[in-house]
């Protein structure tokens, strides 16, 4: 065998793993996706509506960008109802324990996802 049709074998084989480790990484789902939930509560804070609305992540991200907001906070703004059309829609909590929707109160000393009905708090459960 004459070296350089070697050559090209070895250097296709290379660009073969290559292309296989790239496609790996890029595919895999990063460390801080698997962390977080698939789904977000989210709940129309609107009177006269307040549906609550289940999204996935990804559509949240949608939402988010349609707003136009690019801060850190997200959870902190209002997106706007798919049911009323009103920019009154918040991400809220959903207890583990009794399963109610709520509003994350930031701003007292108390954790603010401490559960209106139950009490129950995750946060507190982790720092305990
Ligand atoms: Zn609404
Ligand atoms: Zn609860």
């Amino acid at each position: 065998m004459d070296n350089r049709h070697l050559q090209l074998k070895i250097i296709g084989a290379c660009v073969c793993i290559t292309v296989a480790i790239a496609l790996f990484f890029l595919f895999k789902p990063k460390p801080d996706e698997s962390t977080t939930p698939e789904h977000l509560s989210l709940i129309c804070t609107n009177d006269k509506c307040g549906s609550d609305i289940t999204v996935s992540r990804n559509e949240y991200i949608n939402l988010v960008k349609q707003s136009g907001y690019t801060g850190a906070f997200p959870n902190q703004i209002l997106l706007t109802c798919s049911k009323c059309g009103q920019k009154s829609v918040r991400v809220c909590e959903k207890c583990i324990k009794c399963g109610k929707l709520f509003l994350l109160s930031y701003g007292n000393k108390d954790y603010p996802d401490r559960c209106p009905q139950c009490d129950y708090s995750k946060m507190e459960q982790r720092f305990k």
